[in-house]
């Protein structure tokens, strides 16, 4: 029965695209952080959407599940199939090609295979912009992105990838091609297939295609780095800075002191914007349409506003691009400098805005509570009111001892954020890693329209089983 399907696949996309040995499915297998490895019955790598459609359809005939991929940079262990060895990666990398671009209508079409960095040039090239920007830009495609409804730096101006995205193909879980390739910025014609399909994670078919908003290319993006003392003045801050800059501020992110000595400890070569040390930092990225000069002046006079009325106790504000992108480093190192002190317990979380503060020194107070000393690494989007609430051990406990107590401190955490309105998730997803969290946080009502919306467009499951629900 195998030996059958597989020659399907072979037949479908050639004999060196259907991988069945274990070295060559390897690095399909383990998920970016390395915390998981599954196993495969293979590895299909179709060149083209009909490829795509018949490979779904092999699969639905012999009940066979399928995990879609794409740069397999997901943290939740969405895009790695379960140690079963029954299901098959499809992996989307061959389809890349950007399939067209048309200015006026601001909008570039994309196969889903595509590496979002490529997008991104690709726009750039034609003095457009595709504002979608992730520290994994270089590996994510934008399959994978739109299956994750990712959000990154600047959803702050211009949304989450959900909000940049007007249409879709899509291969069904019973193999049929969906063309719903629409530019459009208005149409109401029924229910929003395309929303169903960002943010499934693969669980209700396989994204081939897209059709993704453009932007006017601004002439300059620069940055500051702001010290202040509090979270709730990295409010007032960013209530100040929007009122003065409009949609000109385009990022606007936080950081704790240690995040940032984390930094300075394990990426020396990266800039030190301040010498004294002071108890969180804010990045803050203002975009001009104009020139550079108005991007500095902007920002310059917005943080002077800052400074006067206590908001912020110093200040470093890039005054080139090359500058701005140094700040930015500083940032986009945090994740891995992490990663290089041990391991921690993440959490990606959101909340409203206003409560940021305040969710930040209750959950602060219970975990110290629970676990004198732990230390609390907090870093993330505050524009967007997403926060990645990371948990160390005290210093110079056993990393891997702490990690043994994850369950209490998921507990403490998730909580808290349903205590004040949030989500136990922001921007990575659920996959396998956060299935039982998200069983617990959401109500039933929303649980039984997920799985209808589940069972009614993928009646064999098929699709990424095990993952989301
Ligand atoms: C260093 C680093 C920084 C990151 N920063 C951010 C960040 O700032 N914001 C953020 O939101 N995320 C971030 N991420 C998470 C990750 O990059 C994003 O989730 C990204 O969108 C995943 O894209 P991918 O192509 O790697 O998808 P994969 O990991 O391959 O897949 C992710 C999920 O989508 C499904 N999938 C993939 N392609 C398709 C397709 N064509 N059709 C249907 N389903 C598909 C998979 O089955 C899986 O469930 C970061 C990751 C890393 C490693």
């Amino acid at each position: 029965m195998t030996m059958d399907f597989l020659a399907r696949c072979r037949a479908i996309a050639g004999t060196d695209h259907v991988l069945t040995a274990a070295t060559d499915m390897a690095p399909f297998l383990t998920d970016w952080r390395g915390r998981f490895t599954g196993s495969a019955l293979a590895v299909l790598r179709p060149a083209d959407v009909q490829q795509v459609a018949a490979l779904v359809r092999a699969c639905a005939d012999w009940r066979v599940p399928l995990v879609p991929q794409g740069g397999r940079t997901g943290l939740v262990l969405g895009s790695v199939p379960d140690a079963s060895a029954s299901a098959v990666v499809l992996s989307l990398s061959r389809l890349n090609r950007i399939r067209s671009l048309d200015a006026v209508n601001r909008t570039i079409t994309v196969d889903a295979g595509c590496i979002l960095q490529a997008i991104q040039d690709a726009a750039a090239a034609e003095d457009c912009l595709f504002p979608l920007s992730l520290a994994a830009e270089g590996s994510c495609t934008i399959g994978g992105n739109l299956s994750t409804n990712a959000g990154g730096t600047a959803v702050l101006r211009y949304g989450n990838t959900r909000e940049l995205c007007l249409g879709l193909e899509v291969v069904t879980a019973q193999g049929a091609i969906w063309d719903g390739l629409r530019g459009l910025r208005k149409d109401n014609t029924g229910y929003d297939l395309r929303d169903l399909f960002i943010g499934a994670e693969g669980t209700l078919g396989v994204i081939t295609g897209a059709v993704l908003k453009l932007f006017p290319q601004p002439r300059a993006a620069l940055a500051a780095m702001v010290a202040i003392d509090t979270p709730r003045h990295a409010l007032d801050l960013l209530h100040l800075m929007q009122a003065r800059c409009g949609a000109s501020l385009t990022g606007f992110e936080l950081m704790s002191d240690l995040a940032m000595r984390l930094v300075a400890t394990h990426f020396p070569a990266l800039p030190k914007p301040f010498t004294a040390r002071h108890r969180q930092y804010v990045l803050v990225e203002v975009s001009s349409s104009q020139s550079c000069e108005h991007a500095v002046e902007l920002l310059e006079s917005a943080i002077a506003d800052a400074l006067e009325r206590d908001l912020a106790d110093d200040a470093v504000v890039a005054t080139s691009v090359a500058q701005a992108r140094g700040l930015w480093q500083v940032r986009e190192h945090i994740s891995m400098a992490q990663a290089a002190a041990g391991k921690n317990i993440k959490h990606d979380i959101s909340l409203p805005i206003s409560r940021i503060a305040d969710f930040i020194s209750s959950t602060d107070a219970l975990l110290e509570a629970a676990f004198p000393g732990c230390q609390l690494v907090c870093f993330g989007h505050l524009g967007d009111g997403n926060l990645h609430y990371n948990v160390a051990p005290p210093e110079g406990a056993s990393h891997d001892a702490f990690l043994l107590h994850q369950e209490a401190v998921n507990r403490i955490v998730h909580d808290s954020v349903a205590a004040f309105n949030g989500s136990i998730s922001a921007e990575h997803g659920i996959g396998m890693l956060k299935r039982d969290e998200l069983i617990r946080y959401k109500s039933e009502i929303e649980l039984n329209m997920m799985r209808a919306i589940k069972s009614a467009l993928d009646p064999l499951g098929i699709m990424n089983p095990g993952k989301v629900l």
